[in-house]
């Protein structure tokens, strides 16, 4: 029977199991110390050191008898502080390497691309399992919340059709209707509306929304988490009136020091907010250096419409004028309608936003649910009659009795981003995608196939952002990295070659010397291949030895596109390209290489053994 580490303040006198990681060792003497940590928290453990050699970050499992400890001992910091375990014996389940990075710190200071390829490990940190744990509650007490007050949770599809809320897509091809594709949902936004019409009166869901963005500290690319709502026979004021309640009483019970700073929460006009803040989102703390102050607030009646800019990415933007503020599905104030026709500038909307501590944590809106109103505002916002025909289900679904409705998405990263004080929303996933876009510990996004592109009947271009051949700066390169190692090399400066055969006669080194450098596609993945000058590459070995499914070679575009050097002058380095190298074994019956050094006018000539110390590569038997 285990025994949680907490447990053990209360099991004086008892022999207890306990099974978790080795927080940290400490020896003094014969004696050693060992921190258990477990999901209940942390006890002192102490034995003699010839129990056995467990070591930080070790699993163990550890068999004592619980004693108090002297009063001059007691850690009050700890809630086993004033217990030890006297170790009677201890098995080291699993052996831990070397942590890449501390854990035991708050990890702000170490590189985040490192920190998300190990997340497992980060979030052993307590600041990551805290807020991980806190995510969890945050999340458990809303549902109970709305779950007490009639609310249905349902799921909605992620493979679906658009939802143009304002920002890029993520595409998905379909196998079984080639050239066609799903969209991944910016949000439930059309669902949730058609559950209305459906008669569920009361929706919500922990939806996962995705945006094809760039990244920002307050905005994880790709995807995120919200608390998506919509009610039927509400008013904004209903809306709001919950949201308020339901946070307020979140706060109260998970986060019981803070405080928020002004209740009710103040509702600010758009245009009252802009010209007094300068912002639609302010705020309104009173002491912006107290930790534990929460300042909420609504920014009511936007302007329905903005002025439509170039780099509005939005679906149908033609050449209209007018971009929805919120959505297009968001109801004019009724009171303006008649302004669509005339001054649609002059609209407001019944949108709302919540505001946290100057960031934007949610947003909603009352919508339309008149079949006209809706038209108005497609032909406002530029669509034509083919792009109304996207629609098309939502105003028939609207022609079957529909409901008045309205709701709201609360960011779910964003408030607790805020609550927690954290710099960036990734602190509060479990498995963030870094700001560069990779994801964490499994490094999407990641090539496909040829077998997998060809059944989706999708061919990939060369990417975009090749880059221009710059063989004299990779030339510089070369030469300066073995200066730097203080490595002897011949240089050579000769007509232009092409060929191992030219490059050979032209340097007057013989053929079997060559370093013949390919750029190959492996699985998709760019790689490098060297093999000597009078040999060929045996491409079906190399598939075998390394078991890749797909080989072929990168087409001249390609090998620019990765190398930087036009095909022919590719010198035998992946590292300088951040590609894997293999070599082939018959290079290493030579005393020298000589390979042409990213120009075709150059070469360079060095011991095969410094080669093999510079490019590190992968040795392997693969040419014929
Ligand atoms: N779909 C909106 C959003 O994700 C929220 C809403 O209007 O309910 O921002």
């Amino acid at each position: 029977m285990r025994t949680l580490a907490i447990e053990t303040a209360e099991k004086i006198g008892e022999i207890v199991t306990l099974q978790g990681w080795v927080l940290a060792r400490r020896d003094h003497g014969k004696i050693m110390f060992l921190d258990l940590r477990d999901r209940s928290g942390v006890v002192q453990m102490v034995g003699t050191k010839a129990l056995g050699d467990a070591r930080a970050e070790d699993v163990v499992e550890v068999t004592g008898l619980v004693k108090k400890r002297p009063d001059s001992m007691v850690n009050a910091k700890i809630p086993t502080g004033s217990v030890e375990v006297e170790i009677q014996a201890i098995t080291v389940i699993s052996k831990a390497h070397e942590m890449p990075f501390p854990i035991d710190t708050d990890g702000y200071e170490v590189n985040e691309e490192i920190r998300t390829k190990y997340r497992y490990l980060d979030l052993r940190r307590p600041r990551m399992a805290r807020n991980i744990r806190i995510r969890s509650k945050v999340v458990g007490f809303i549902r109970n919340y709305l779950f007490d007050r009639d609310f249905v949770e349902i799921e909605t599809p992620i493979l679906t059709k658009t939802t143009p809320e304002g920002a890029r897509d993520f595409l998905v091809p379909s196998r079984l209707q080639q050239g066609k594709f799903y969209a991944l949902p910016q949000s439930p936004q059309q669902y949730k509306q058609m559950l209305m019409v459906a008669g569920m009166e009361r929706y919500f869901q922990i939806a996962r929304c995705f945006r094809d963005e760039d990244p920002r500290k307050d905005r994880a690319y790709g995807e995120f988490t919200q608390l998506d709502m919509e009610l039927s026979f509400v008013t904004q004021n209903d809306i709001l009136t919950l949201i308020e309640e339901m946070f307020t009483k979140l706060v109260g019970e998970l986060f019981p020091e803070k405080h928020i700073s002004q209740s009710p929460w103040p509702r600010l006009a758009h245009k009252d907010v802009m010209a007094k803040y300068g912002t639609d989102k302010p705020d309104l703390r009173k002491d912006k250096n107290d930790p534990n102050e929460l300042a909420f607030s609504w920014t009511i009646d936007f302007p329905l419409f903005n002025e439509q800019k170039e780099d509005d990415f939005f679906f149908g933007s033609g050449g209209a004028k007018f971009a929805p503020s919120h959505h297009m599905f968001t109801a004019p104030h009724p009171e303006d309608i008649p302004l669509l026709d005339t001054d649609p500038m002059k609209v407001r909307g019944l949108q709302h936003d919540l505001v946290l501590n100057g960031f934007e944590v949610g947003g909603g809106s009352i919508r339309i649910h008149q079949a006209d109103v809706q038209n108005k505002v497609f032909d406002l916002i530029g669509f034509s009659e083919a792009q109304k025909q996207e629609f098309a289900h939502m105003l028939t679904a609207f022609t079957y009795g529909v409901p008045p409705h309205g709701g709201i998405a609360p960011g779910i990263d964003r408030f607790l981003m805020t609550v927690l004080g954290e710099p960036s929303v990734r602190e509060v996933m479990a498995f963030p995608t870094s700001s560069s876009g990779t994801t964490s510990v499994m490094e999407a996004p990641s090539p496909a196939t040829a077998d997998q592109l060809s059944e989706l009947g999708i061919a990939v271009d060369a990417p975009k952002d090749a880059r221009p051949a710059d063989g004299d700066a990779v030339y510089a390169q070369i030469v300066a990295g073995l200066e730097e190692k203080k490595m002897a090399f011949e240089n050579y400066e000769h007509a232009p070659v092409k060929t191992s055969e030219e490059a050979a006669a032209v340097r007057n080194t013989p053929l079997h010397e060559g370093a013949k450098a390919l750029v190959l596609y492996a699985d998709n993945k760019p790689v490098m291949v060297v093999v000597a000058g009078d040999r060929k590459l045996d491409m079906k070995a190399f598939k075998t030895l390394y078991k890749i499914k797909d080989l072929r070679m990168g087409t001249p575009e390609e090998v620019t596109a990765v190398t930087r050097v036009t095909i022919g002058a590719v010198p035998p380095f992946g590292h300088l390209f951040n590609i894997p190298l293999y070599m082939d074994a018959s290079l290493r019956n030579n005393t020298h290489v000589s390979f042409n050094a990213g120009l075709h006018t150059r070469s360079i000539r060095m011991k095969a053994a410094d080669y093999e110390v510079v490019a590190k590569p992968t040795v392997g038997e693969f040419s014929k």
